[in-house]
Protein backbone atom coordinates (compact mmCIF):
# COMPACT_ATOMS: atom_id res chain seq x y z
CA UNK A 1 0.00 0.00 0.00
CA UNK A 2 1.57 3.52 -0.60
CA UNK A 3 1.53 6.01 1.76
CA UNK A 4 0.96 10.02 1.18
CA UNK A 5 1.14 12.27 3.60
CA UNK A 6 -1.12 15.72 3.09
CA UNK A 7 -0.81 18.59 5.23
CA UNK A 8 -3.55 20.25 6.50
CA UNK A 9 -5.90 17.70 6.21
CA UNK A 10 -8.26 18.00 8.74
CA UNK A 11 -10.67 20.07 6.56
CA UNK A 12 -11.14 21.78 3.00
CA UNK A 13 -8.96 20.75 -0.31
CA UNK A 14 -6.98 18.83 2.42
CA UNK A 15 -9.99 16.86 3.63
CA UNK A 16 -11.30 16.04 0.20
CA UNK A 17 -7.72 15.04 -0.73
CA UNK A 18 -7.14 12.71 2.17
CA UNK A 19 -10.70 10.85 1.45
CA UNK A 20 -10.49 10.46 -2.61
CA UNK A 21 -6.48 9.37 -1.82
CA UNK A 22 -8.16 6.25 0.56
CA UNK A 23 -10.63 5.35 -2.33
CA UNK A 24 -7.50 5.13 -4.03
CA UNK A 25 -5.53 2.74 -1.84
CA UNK A 26 -2.99 5.20 -0.38
CA UNK A 27 -2.80 4.86 3.18
CA UNK A 28 -3.23 8.49 4.63
CA UNK A 29 -1.31 10.28 7.03
CA UNK A 30 -3.62 13.44 8.04
CA UNK A 31 -1.98 16.21 9.54
CA UNK A 32 -3.28 19.11 10.98
CA UNK A 33 -2.38 21.98 13.47
CA UNK A 34 -5.85 22.31 15.86
CA UNK A 35 -8.85 20.68 14.49
CA UNK A 36 -8.22 17.21 16.67
CA UNK A 37 -11.85 16.60 16.01
CA UNK A 38 -11.87 17.38 12.74
CA UNK A 39 -8.63 15.11 11.59
CA UNK A 40 -10.30 12.72 13.77
CA UNK A 41 -13.51 12.63 11.38
CA UNK A 42 -11.37 12.37 8.40
CA UNK A 43 -9.43 9.71 9.52
CA UNK A 44 -12.94 7.84 11.17
CA UNK A 45 -14.30 8.16 7.79
CA UNK A 46 -11.53 6.45 5.65
CA UNK A 47 -11.33 3.87 8.26
CA UNK A 48 -15.03 3.17 7.72
CA UNK A 49 -14.34 2.47 4.30
CA UNK A 50 -11.97 -0.22 5.02
CA UNK A 51 -9.05 2.13 4.62
CA UNK A 52 -6.01 3.11 6.39
CA UNK A 53 -5.61 6.37 8.40
CA UNK A 54 -3.49 8.49 11.32
CA UNK A 55 -4.16 11.67 12.33
CA UNK A 56 -0.47 13.47 13.31
CA UNK A 57 -0.82 16.88 15.01
CA UNK A 58 2.39 19.10 13.75
CA UNK A 59 2.13 22.68 12.90
CA UNK A 60 4.28 22.91 9.87
CA UNK A 61 5.72 26.50 10.47
CA UNK A 62 8.30 25.01 12.83
CA UNK A 63 11.06 22.58 12.07
CA UNK A 64 10.81 20.51 14.95
CA UNK A 65 7.01 19.44 14.57
CA UNK A 66 7.91 18.98 11.18
CA UNK A 67 10.64 16.24 12.14
CA UNK A 68 8.32 15.12 14.35
CA UNK A 69 5.56 14.20 11.96
CA UNK A 70 7.69 12.65 9.57
CA UNK A 71 9.36 10.21 12.21
CA UNK A 72 5.69 9.37 12.80
CA UNK A 73 5.17 8.01 9.52
CA UNK A 74 8.32 6.26 9.26
CA UNK A 75 7.68 4.20 12.63
CA UNK A 76 3.77 4.10 11.39
CA UNK A 77 4.40 3.25 7.80
CA UNK A 78 8.46 2.80 7.30
CA UNK A 79 7.95 4.33 3.89
CA UNK A 80 6.88 7.42 1.58
CA UNK A 81 5.55 7.67 -1.78
CA UNK A 82 3.41 11.13 -1.66
CA UNK A 83 3.42 14.38 0.08
CA UNK A 84 0.74 17.10 -0.74
CA UNK A 85 1.71 20.25 0.97
CA UNK A 86 -1.46 21.55 1.17
CA UNK A 87 -1.60 23.52 4.47
CA UNK A 88 -1.91 27.30 4.17
CA UNK A 89 -2.98 30.21 5.95
CA UNK A 90 -4.81 33.25 4.87
CA UNK A 91 -5.26 36.53 6.78
CA UNK A 92 -7.84 39.55 6.81
CA UNK A 93 -7.55 41.41 3.39
CA UNK A 94 -5.58 44.99 3.98
CA UNK A 95 -2.74 46.94 1.92
CA UNK A 96 0.40 45.49 1.99
CA UNK A 97 1.42 49.21 3.94
CA UNK A 98 -0.75 47.78 7.07
CA UNK A 99 0.49 44.74 7.21
CA UNK A 100 2.68 44.37 10.48
CA UNK A 101 5.79 42.17 10.96
CA UNK A 102 4.52 39.79 12.97
CA UNK A 103 1.78 38.72 10.35
CA UNK A 104 4.25 38.55 7.74
CA UNK A 105 6.10 36.36 9.49
CA UNK A 106 3.33 33.73 10.22
CA UNK A 107 2.72 33.94 6.38
CA UNK A 108 6.15 33.37 5.50
CA UNK A 109 6.81 30.26 8.18
CA UNK A 110 3.45 28.35 7.63
CA UNK A 111 3.33 28.71 3.74
CA UNK A 112 6.96 28.94 2.65
CA UNK A 113 9.07 27.46 5.26
CA UNK A 114 6.45 24.63 6.14
CA UNK A 115 6.49 23.75 2.58
CA UNK A 116 10.30 23.80 2.02
CA UNK A 117 11.01 21.75 5.20
CA UNK A 118 8.17 18.92 4.25
CA UNK A 119 10.05 18.44 0.69
CA UNK A 120 13.83 18.33 2.26
CA UNK A 121 12.23 15.97 4.90
CA UNK A 122 9.98 13.95 1.84
CA UNK A 123 13.31 13.57 -0.33
CA UNK A 124 15.18 12.28 2.18
CA UNK A 125 12.79 9.04 2.45
CA UNK A 126 12.02 8.88 -1.56
CA UNK A 127 15.54 9.75 -2.83
CA UNK A 128 16.81 6.28 -5.12
CA UNK A 129 19.67 8.45 -4.68
CA UNK A 130 19.44 8.14 -0.96
CA UNK A 131 18.40 4.39 -0.62
CA UNK A 132 14.52 5.38 -1.48
CA UNK A 133 11.81 4.08 -4.00
CA UNK A 134 11.16 7.46 -5.57
CA UNK A 135 8.08 9.34 -5.00
CA UNK A 136 5.85 12.35 -6.07
CA UNK A 137 5.34 15.69 -4.03
CA UNK A 138 2.42 17.90 -5.12
CA UNK A 139 2.40 21.36 -3.52
CA UNK A 140 -1.10 23.51 -3.28
CA UNK A 141 -0.29 26.91 -5.13
CA UNK A 142 -3.11 29.33 -5.74
CA UNK A 143 -4.02 31.43 -9.13
CA UNK A 144 -2.90 34.40 -6.09
CA UNK A 145 0.87 33.58 -7.81
CA UNK A 146 -0.15 35.00 -10.77
CA UNK A 147 -2.52 37.86 -9.93
CA UNK A 148 -0.73 38.93 -6.72
CA UNK A 149 -4.22 39.79 -4.86
CA UNK A 150 -3.85 43.47 -4.79
CA UNK A 151 -5.72 45.36 -1.95
CA UNK A 152 -6.50 41.72 -0.01
CA UNK A 153 -3.03 39.84 0.42
CA UNK A 154 0.04 40.53 -1.56
CA UNK A 155 1.83 38.87 1.62
CA UNK A 156 -0.10 35.82 0.90
CA UNK A 157 -0.09 35.53 -2.85
CA UNK A 158 4.05 35.83 -2.48
CA UNK A 159 4.19 32.50 -0.65
CA UNK A 160 2.24 30.58 -3.33
CA UNK A 161 4.99 32.45 -6.22
CA UNK A 162 7.77 31.07 -3.81
CA UNK A 163 5.84 27.80 -3.78
CA UNK A 164 5.49 28.31 -7.80
CA UNK A 165 9.07 28.90 -7.64
CA UNK A 166 10.20 25.76 -5.28
CA UNK A 167 7.72 23.31 -7.83
CA UNK A 168 9.58 24.45 -10.53
CA UNK A 169 13.62 24.42 -9.09
CA UNK A 170 13.13 21.19 -6.95
CA UNK A 171 11.41 19.15 -9.84
CA UNK A 172 14.64 19.61 -11.91
CA UNK A 173 17.04 19.28 -9.10
CA UNK A 174 15.07 15.55 -8.22
CA UNK A 175 14.02 14.66 -11.37
CA UNK A 176 16.78 12.25 -11.66
CA UNK A 177 16.11 10.71 -8.54
CA UNK A 178 12.77 9.53 -8.88
CA UNK A 179 11.09 12.34 -7.54
CA UNK A 180 8.28 14.32 -9.75
CA UNK A 181 7.09 17.77 -8.12
CA UNK A 182 4.11 18.81 -9.07
CA UNK A 183 1.24 22.15 -8.59
CA UNK A 184 -2.06 22.53 -8.33
CA UNK A 185 -3.12 26.25 -8.45
CA UNK A 186 -6.71 26.54 -7.28
CA UNK A 187 -8.97 29.79 -7.18
CA UNK A 188 -13.01 30.39 -5.76
CA UNK A 189 -13.03 27.05 -3.52
CA UNK A 190 -15.94 27.10 -0.93
CA UNK A 191 -13.76 26.21 2.40
CA UNK A 192 -13.06 28.37 5.29
CA UNK A 193 -10.47 29.62 4.25
CA UNK A 194 -12.12 32.90 3.26
CA UNK A 195 -13.90 33.08 6.60
CA UNK A 196 -10.23 33.64 8.14
CA UNK A 197 -9.50 36.48 4.97
CA UNK A 198 -12.51 38.20 6.68
CA UNK A 199 -14.90 37.46 3.97
CA UNK A 200 -16.92 34.25 4.26
CA UNK A 201 -19.12 34.95 1.21
CA UNK A 202 -15.81 35.92 -1.32
CA UNK A 203 -16.75 33.56 -4.02
CA UNK A 204 -20.37 34.50 -3.87
CA UNK A 205 -19.45 38.68 -4.40
CA UNK A 206 -16.97 37.11 -7.16
CA UNK A 207 -18.66 34.33 -9.17
CA UNK A 208 -20.38 36.68 -11.82
CA UNK A 209 -16.61 37.47 -12.60
CA UNK A 210 -15.62 33.53 -12.92
CA UNK A 211 -16.02 32.19 -16.41
CA UNK A 212 -17.71 29.11 -15.28
CA UNK A 213 -20.09 30.85 -13.05
CA UNK A 214 -19.68 29.17 -9.83
CA UNK A 215 -17.43 28.39 -6.71
CA UNK A 216 -15.25 25.13 -7.24
CA UNK A 217 -15.42 22.32 -5.32
CA UNK A 218 -12.96 21.06 -2.82
CA UNK A 219 -13.42 17.54 -4.70
CA UNK A 220 -12.49 19.25 -8.01
CA UNK A 221 -9.20 20.36 -6.82
CA UNK A 222 -8.38 17.01 -5.14
CA UNK A 223 -9.02 15.27 -8.35
CA UNK A 224 -6.11 17.01 -9.61
CA UNK A 225 -4.25 16.49 -6.89
CA UNK A 226 -4.33 13.05 -6.69
CA UNK A 227 -3.74 12.66 -10.40
CA UNK A 228 -0.41 14.83 -10.21
CA UNK A 229 0.29 12.33 -7.14
CA UNK A 230 -0.20 8.93 -9.11
CA UNK A 231 1.48 6.90 -11.59
CA UNK A 232 -1.05 8.65 -14.28
CA UNK A 233 0.80 12.13 -14.64
CA UNK A 234 4.19 9.92 -15.06
CA UNK A 235 5.83 11.50 -17.81
CA UNK A 236 4.70 15.26 -16.02
CA UNK A 237 6.98 17.11 -13.56
CA UNK A 238 7.36 20.60 -12.80
CA UNK A 239 3.75 22.12 -14.15
CA UNK A 240 0.89 23.60 -12.97
CA UNK A 241 -2.81 22.63 -13.45
CA UNK A 242 -5.04 25.68 -12.90
CA UNK A 243 -7.94 24.65 -10.84
CA UNK A 244 -9.97 28.14 -11.37
CA UNK A 245 -13.08 27.89 -13.06
CA UNK A 246 -11.40 29.67 -15.97
CA UNK A 247 -9.75 32.48 -14.42
P1 LIG B 1 -8.76 25.63 5.05
O1 LIG B 1 -10.14 25.12 4.82
O2 LIG B 1 -8.57 26.88 5.80
O3 LIG B 1 -7.90 24.46 5.73
C1 LIG B 1 -6.58 24.72 6.10
C2 LIG B 1 -5.97 23.46 6.66
O4 LIG B 1 -4.59 23.72 6.92
C3 LIG B 1 -6.60 23.02 7.97
O5 LIG B 1 -6.64 21.60 7.97
C4 LIG B 1 -5.62 23.52 9.03
O6 LIG B 1 -5.56 22.69 10.18
C5 LIG B 1 -4.32 23.39 8.27
N1 LIG B 1 -3.25 24.26 8.75
C6 LIG B 1 -3.23 25.61 8.82
N2 LIG B 1 -2.06 26.04 9.31
C7 LIG B 1 -1.33 24.92 9.55
C8 LIG B 1 -0.05 24.70 10.10
N3 LIG B 1 0.75 25.73 10.47
N4 LIG B 1 0.38 23.44 10.25
C9 LIG B 1 -0.40 22.38 9.87
N5 LIG B 1 -1.62 22.53 9.36
C10 LIG B 1 -2.09 23.79 9.22
O7 LIG B 1 -7.99 25.87 3.66
P2 LIG B 1 -8.30 25.39 2.16
O8 LIG B 1 -9.12 26.43 1.51
O9 LIG B 1 -8.70 23.97 2.13
O10 LIG B 1 -6.84 25.56 1.56
C11 LIG B 1 -5.92 24.50 1.43
C12 LIG B 1 -4.78 25.00 0.56
O11 LIG B 1 -5.32 25.44 -0.70
C13 LIG B 1 -4.04 26.21 1.14
O12 LIG B 1 -2.66 26.10 0.87
C14 LIG B 1 -4.64 27.38 0.38
O13 LIG B 1 -3.75 28.46 0.32
C15 LIG B 1 -4.88 26.75 -0.96
N6 LIG B 1 -5.87 27.46 -1.77
C16 LIG B 1 -7.18 27.53 -1.39
C17 LIG B 1 -8.08 28.22 -2.20
C18 LIG B 1 -9.54 28.32 -1.88
O14 LIG B 1 -10.27 29.02 -2.62
N7 LIG B 1 -10.03 27.68 -0.83
C19 LIG B 1 -7.63 28.86 -3.36
C20 LIG B 1 -6.29 28.78 -3.69
C21 LIG B 1 -5.42 28.06 -2.90
P3 LIG B 1 -6.37 23.04 11.56
O15 LIG B 1 -7.77 23.40 11.15
O16 LIG B 1 -6.27 21.77 12.34
O17 LIG B 1 -5.64 24.16 12.20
Amino acid sequence: MKTILITGASRGIGAATALLAARNGYAVAVNYQKNHKAANEVVNQILSMGGEAIAIQADVSKEDEILHLFSVIDSRFGNLHCLVNNAGILEHQMKLVDMDYARLQRMFKANILGSFLCCKEAIKRMSTKLGGKGGTIVNVSSIASRTGAPFEYIDYAATKGALDSLTIGLSKEVADEGIRVNAVRPAFIYTDIHADGGEPDRINRLKEGIPLKRGGLTEEVAEAILWLASEKSSYSTGIFIDVTGGK
